[in-house]
């Protein structure tokens, strides 16, 4: 390896798409350096003992993880990482939805239970999960495919000319006509029950998309095979298992991770990209790559000379749009939480349950939230992570982790209920705590003990998710809007897509790039295969070899 100050690859920043691609790199041979500006590598992945009271562990932000076990990044690394104690926990219930009338209804990983679970509500609605489920297995290659592939490059054109030759012109263009349908068409159009189509319209939320927005409806259907397929996996004991089994990885090459290392400039000379240099002054070169997983305003207005960057690209990045606020809720339980209903039980063991009025329910909110409206009736994201791992909290008590995926993005202008003052229009911690309150009353209507039972509760409003991790713009959990002129071909923008940057040896990676938010770690994964990939001369060489 060079000298200390001087390595293969530099990355900038700590998240789950820095890690993964650190650790294939340190994997094969390259000597990385990891710069992290918060106390703790993990980014979005942070784990706290310390958050409520002693012996309550919470995840501060992301905490569920079947992106990350369905990807090609945990394929590759599964060895790496059992061999540092990482376990997943599962369940044959990923998740439900319960609405304020008592209805409910659960996704089974078993598809003939999902089947009947839909049949109660509507006859023909089984049915139809079934034909979802065949159809997307049918065209998986292409479906998941345009979520683990280099768009922008032969694999995507090989992807593309795959998908002609299966499918033909015709089929093609079906398909893709199929995949910009909003939730609400394909929901309304394919199942007749409210609590079918209220099952996944939420869970277009956890995509950066509301249930109205093209593509939403071609989500909606890949995590509902996904989650059929991979259940709700977390890892035992919380995702700092995972950030430090993939530093280990890394460390044990010979690399490094440094926390408090705020990256402020990023050195390019001769067209090329060199090194970094860190706030304080200090530089770190790179023989390689720098590896920048950032945010576009970050990348192109801060880290790098203006001078550096072209014009329509600066503009571009000027013009990138983040997305709703988002604001987490912990509660300390001394006892379980006790669910009302018919399906107390099921609910009581389900990781995810969406609190919702439904499919226009989920709607409305997300409508209110972009007209700058604290919604009147939010989507709640209960979260039971002792459902799976009972001991993030001591004997006998539980934890709840609640999201609020339906917020303004920037400034509050008002409230839909009529109820919260929002006059100061930016999250004091009387606004945060008052929309806390609100959430945490109409979640007592459905968990009758959830009064009594809470010990402790800390609130994360969009704004304290931004002093976390700078990359969360606004609260934006998702590195950016996940509309569709900012999504797959086109993220983060028309004018630099995909990961190669205009400057040689700068990549961009994270949240903000192909394949886009979420644990799955798709672009540190694929710019980590891009950079290790044999150069074309070597591969003529090594078939010549073969033959
Ligand atoms: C509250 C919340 C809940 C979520 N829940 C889930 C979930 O359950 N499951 C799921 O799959 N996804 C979830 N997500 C989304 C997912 O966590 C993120 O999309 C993903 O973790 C982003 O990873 P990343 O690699 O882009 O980097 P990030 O996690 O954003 O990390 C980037 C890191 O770079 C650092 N950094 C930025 N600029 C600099 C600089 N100049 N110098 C040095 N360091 C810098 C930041 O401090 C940060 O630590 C959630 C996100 C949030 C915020």
């Amino acid at each position: 390896m060079p000298g200390q100050n001087s390595f293969d690859a530099v990355f900038v920043g700590a998240g789950i798409n820095s890690l993964v691609g650190a650790a294939l790199l340190a994997q094969a041979g390259w000597g990385v350096s990891v710069l992290e500006r918060a106390d703790v590598p993990g980014g979005c992945i942070r784990t706290s003992s310390e958050l409520t009271l002693p012996g309550f562990t919470h995840e501060l932000m992301a905490c569920w993880h079947p992106l990350f076990t369905g990807s090609a990044a945990y394929a590759e690394l599964k060895g790496s990482l059992d061999a540092r104690g990482v376990e997943y926990l599962n369940t044959d219930l990923p998740t439900a939805m319960l609405s304020s009338d008592g209805n409910s209804a659960f996704l089974w990983t078993d598809l003939d239970a999902q089947v009947a679970e839909l049949e109660r509500y509507a006859r023909g609605d089984g049915d139809a999960w079934r034909a979802m489920f065949d159809a997307v297995m049918a065209n998986a290659p292409l479906a998941f495919g345009l979520l683990g592939t280099e768009l922008w490059s032969s694999a995507g054109a090989r992807l593309a000319l795959g998908a002609q030759r299966r499918l033909g012109r015709r089929g093609v263009l079906e398909f893709a006509g199929g995949t910009l349908a909003s939730a609400r068409d394909f929901l309304t159009a394919t199942f007749a029950s409210e609590q079918a189509r209220g099952l996944l319209a939420p869970w277009v939320l956890h995509t950066g998309l509301g249930p109205d927005q093209a593509v939403s409806g071609f989500m909606a259907q890949v995590i509902a095979c996904a989650l059929q397929l991979g259940g709700m996996p977390v890892p035992r004991g919380g995702g700092v298992r995972l950030v430090d089994a993939l530093a280990g990885i890394v460390l044990d090459a010979g690399g490094e991770i440094r926390t408090g290392a705020e990256v402020e400039r990023i050195e390019v000379a001769a067209g090329r990209a060199r090194g970094v240099r860190l706030a304080g002054g200090e530089r770190v070169r790179a023989a390689r790559a720098v590896i920048a997983s950032v945010t576009p305003g970050a990348l192109y207005g801060r880290l790098l000379d203006p001078g550096r960057v072209p014009e329509a690209v600066a503009a571009a990045a000027r013009r990138f749009r983040h997305g709703r606020g988002e604001m987490q809720i912990h509660l300390a339980l001394g006892e379980p939480p006790r669910w009302r209903g018919e399906r107390a039980a099921e609910l009581a063991r389900t990781p995810i349950v969406h609190v919702t009025p439904g499919l226009d329910g989920v709607s409305r909110a997300v409508n209110e939230a972009e007209r700058g409206l604290l919604p009147a009736e939010a989507t709640i994201v209960a979260g039971q992570p002792c459902a799976l791992d009972p001991d993030r909290a001591p004997q006998g008590s539980s934890i709840l982790w609640l999201q609020l995926q339906e917020l303004p993005a920037g400034r509050v202008r008002g409230d839909a209920a009529g109820e919260i003052d929002t006059a100061a229009g930016v999250w004091t911690d009387e606004l945060r705590e008052a929309y806390a309150d609100r959430i945490c009353a109409r979640l007592g209507e459905s968990i009758e003990n959830l009064g009594t039972a809470t010990l402790a509760r800390v609130v994360l409003s969009p704004a304290d998710l931004e002093r976390l991790n700078v990359n969360l713009v606004g609260g934006d959990i998702y590195g950016g809007s996940c509309a569709l002129d900012q999504n797959l071909l086109w993220r983060p923008f028309p004018q630099a897509p995909g990961h190669r940057t205009a400057i040689d040896g700068l990549w961009h990676i994270g949240a903000s790039t192909h394949p886009g938010p979420g644990l799955g770690a798709g672009s540190g994964y694929l710019v980590a295969k891009a950079l290790t990939a044999p150069r074309p001369m070597a591969r003529v060489l090594r078939r010549l070899g073969r033959s």
